[in-house]
């Protein structure tokens, strides 16, 4: 027997033809009605038993969870629910699943208990949404910047430079964590590590990918990044996805433009190959909306709020005007802000971005022209001295989404910057050296890749976007 995958019988026209299936029981009614799912849709497959022919024995072996193997006629549906369903005329039991100790029991589960049993939650209608969704996302991400010629890179994943993450690295050594070799001065001996010196998980791959953009010219790394920064956030991962692109000749302009443009195409194929997926989750937004105070409910539904995004412009708005709104605001005013804004300088917390995005603006946001001090080295300084040319990216319900800006290409400026900023340059010297050599304007960007699902799947919290979340105090699986 030839089996077909579900999302394929789905659009077959039933014709009393033969097929075979194989999948895992989601439910079984009345011994006689098998909803069968195999994760290539969000469908189940109606399939029809006929409990007098079959063997007592296999009937009491079909529980939520099973693994089945079947075959039958492929006719039209009788009942409502499905346009199609499956007369069964032999059915194997691959793998049986003890219904009392089964865990995903068709019923609504919390997401916190799912969150316990990673392992299994996949087989739910909402975790295989989101991962179907983030499947098509990650393909999109790479289909739209090949159609756009960029060449995609891997940048090392342990790095021997601290320059960017001080403080919030994880370290890679293999000596021995019970008696490490000292130096003269009673400090661990790196230079009797693995690697000859300390190493790190990497927090960007960018600088690495500002050497190949001066080569290459538009270049993309789509990989795992690590922060050990401890904030127990629903937006923080200490292990996620990142997506930097990289062009040269890029002004702060063109790569504001592409980002809204790449952000805007990916979600797009979201909308146009995910409806069936995205229908469950814009059901399950809704529902978990009206346990929430009016206040806190979201203004639109799933698809209409990624509808809104591929469809609107970004609005553009720099740092400066920025703090005059908020300074300006309600909860300022009235003290509502946990973090209080009363002076150009300070740094934009969470809590300030959702409220330029979801209260001010009502739309995504690319605040721009940053004051340096609370930005990278790497940023290129405008001409006042003061502020550099940074853009971040906010979204609605998330915050920065984006973090991208120009790059300082001039050697003197990005020397004092560097001094400035506690940055060693000797470490960095073949950094510097891209500013020695044919330097050139560029500018990029990095995306938080779940934090990007998060926005196209309606999820609240980043720990259900990923497979197995890496947080503070949690590394099962
Ligand atoms: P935040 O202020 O939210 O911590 P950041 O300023 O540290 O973000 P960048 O260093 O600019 O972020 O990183 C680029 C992008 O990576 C961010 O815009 C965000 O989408 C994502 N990102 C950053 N930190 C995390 C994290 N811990 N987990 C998941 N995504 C992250
Ligand atoms: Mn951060």
């Amino acid at each position: 027997m030839e089996y077909q995958r579900i999302s394929e019988i789905m659009g077959l026209d039933a014709q009393d033809q033969k097929v075979g299936v194989r999948g895992w029981v989601r439910t079984f009614r009345a011994n006689r009605f098998i909803a069968l799912n195999d994760g290539s849709t969000q469908s189940n497959l109606q399939c029809v038993v006929d409990f007098e022919q079959m063997d007592e024995s296999i009937l009491k072996k079909i529980n939520t969870g099973t693994a089945l193997a079947l075959e039958g006629k492929l006719v039209p549906s009788q009942g409502k629910g499905q346009s199609l369903e499956i007369q069964v005329e032999s059915l194997e039991v691959l793998g049986e699943s003890d219904p009392e100790s089964y865990p995903i029991q068709p019923k609504k589960h919390s997401l916190e208990f799912l969150r316990e049993k990673a392992h299994l939650r996949v087989r739910t209608a909402t975790f295989s949404a989101i991962m179907r969704i983030r499947s098509v996302l990650s393909f999109a991400v790479h289909e739209f910047f090949q159609t756009k010629g960029f060449v995609y890179v891997n940048t090392p994943i342990i790095t021997g430079s601290d320059a960017e993450g001080a403080g919030e690295m994880f370290r890679v050594s293999n000596l021995d964590p019970k008696n490490p070799p000292l130096d003269d001065d009673g400090n661990i001996d790196y230079k009797q590590d693995f690697f000859g010196k300390e190493t790190h998980l990497t927090v960007s791959g960018q600088l690495e990918a500002e050497t190949f953009a001066m080569g290459l010219g538009n270049v993309y790394t789509f990989g795992p990044t690590f922060r050990a920064e401890n904030s127990n956030t629903t937006r923080h991962l200490a292990e996620f996805w990142m997506i930097e692109p990289e062009m040269a000749f890029y002004q702060l302009e063109d790569n504001m433009d592409l980002a809204e443009e790449f952000i805007r195409y990916v979600l797009k194929k979201v909308l146009d190959n995910c409806s069936e997926d995205l229908q469950i989750l814009d059901k399950r937004l809704a529902d978990e909306d009206k346990t929430k105070p009016q206040n806190e409910r979201s203004p639109m539904g799933l698809i209409e709020k990624i509808s809104f995004v591929v469809n609107n412009t970004f609005k553009r708005v720099s740092y400066t005007e920025a703090i005059d709104i908020l300074r300006q605001s309600k909860p300022n005013k009235k003290k509502k802000f946990q973090f209080p804004i009363d002076a150009w300088g300070a740094d934009l917390q969470s809590e300030h971005e959702r409220y330029l995005v979801e209260k001010h603006f009502e739309c995504p946001v690319i605040l721009y022209d940053y004051p340096a001090e609370i930005k990278a080295f790497y940023m290129r300084m405008n001409p006042d001295g003061k502020t550099v040319r940074a853009m971040d990216i906010l979204f609605p319900g998330i915050g920065e989404i984006v973090g991208g800006s120009q790059r300082e290409e001039r050697l003197e400026v990005l020397q004092e910057r560097m001094q400035a900023m506690d940055v060693d340059p000797e470490e960095l010297w073949w950094y510097l050296d891209l500013r020695r050599f044919g330097s050139a304007p560029h500018s990029g960007f990095g995306l938080g890749f779940e934090r990007l699902v998060l926005f196209a799947t309606g999820m609240s919290n980043i720990r259900d976007v990923i497979p197995f979340p890496r947080t503070p105090q949690n590394a099962s699986f």
